[in-house]
């Protein structure tokens, strides 16, 4: 229920029962003492909710799947980083006028702070929404991408605009390509969805390998869980998640937002 909080925020998916977004942004205000309530807000049809948060109105939304790339077109003004990445996960709504950011980068940037990329090879799974941030921080560390994805077209696509091969999981294991890091940004293994799949083969998962899963509900998904057993380094997607959260509220309320232990914190909502 609002609780007649002065100003609305919300996050924007589908689906959105995994998302922990309202702890995390309402755990801020709190703490913050800013006099806010973010909902969530369900939906398929990216027009009906843009429609909605100019209507509420809200004043930072946001985005997550499957609208991060749809809904660009739908706002006033789109920050240049946003538009270089190609999505975006954060709106201000700055007197009725709406502009798209990306604070994806910087969530990605913070869960692979320490991993060796530079000359790697780094497998991305998946070509929506959390790949092209993804795909734009391994480019500029100068890692060699490789793209799987279900639709090959959005593999090449990625490929074309970051550099690196778009492949698939019979290429990888025939041709015996070397993997260093993986990154899986589809939602399989997300709780409630695709909770017991893989998004990759489990025989090209081996000790020595990185692993970095964008999900982050459950905290260690069974991707996760497979590669730890299999003496692979682990990261999970809740490092990126509450970087990301930080910085769209720095953007909102610019001002400097300290991380006050949210990642413990979120855990008890997993
Ligand atoms: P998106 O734009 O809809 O892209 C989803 C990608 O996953 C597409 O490449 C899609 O392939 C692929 N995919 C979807 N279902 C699949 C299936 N059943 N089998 C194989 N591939 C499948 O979504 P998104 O915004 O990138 O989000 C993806 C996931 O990352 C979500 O679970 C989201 O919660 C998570 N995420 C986490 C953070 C974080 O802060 N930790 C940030 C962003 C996103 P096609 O191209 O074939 O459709």
């Amino acid at each position: 229920m609002r609780q007649n909080k002065n100003k609305l925020t919300g996050v924007i998916g589908w689906p959105l029962a995994h998302s922990l977004s309202p702890f995390l942004h309402n755990a801020i205000y709190k703490n913050e003492g800013v006099d806010a309530e973010m909902r969530a807000y369900e939906g398929q049809d990216i027009a009906e909710l843009v429609k909605l948060a100019r209507t509420l109105p809200l004043e930072l939304m946001a985005v997550t799947i499957p609208h991060k790339q749809t809904i660009m077109p739908l706002l006033d003004v789109v920050d240049a980083k946003a538009k270089k990445i190609g999505a975006v996960n954060t709106v201000i709504n700055r007197g009725g006028v709406l502009t798209g950011y990306n604070t994806d980068i910087i969530g990605v940037k913070h869960a692979l702070a320490g991993v060796k990329i530079n000359n790697k090879n780094v497998l991305i799974i998946g070509a929506g929404g959390a790949a092209q941030p993804v795909a734009a921080v391994v480019s500029s560390a100068r890692g060699n991408i490789l793209c799987l994805n279900r639709t090959g077209a959005k593999a090449e696509a990625l490929v074309k605009k970051f550099g690196g091969e778009a492949l698939t999981e019979n290429q990888l294991r025939n041709d015996k390509i070397r993997i260093d890091v993986i990154i899986n940004t589809t939602p399989i293994g997300l709780k409630g969805e695709r909770e017991d799949e893989l998004p990759l083969a489990a025989d090209l998962v081996e000790a020595g390998q990185t692993i970095f899963d964008c999900v982050y509900n459950p905290f260690e998904t069974q991707f996760l869980q497979l590669a730890k057993e299999r003496g692979a380094k682990i990261i999970s997607g809740l490092k990126m998640f509450v970087a990301q959260a930080l910085a769209q509220e720095e953007l909102w309320l610019a001002k400097k937002i300290i991380n006050k232990n949210y990642e413990d914190f979120l855990k008890k909502y997993l």
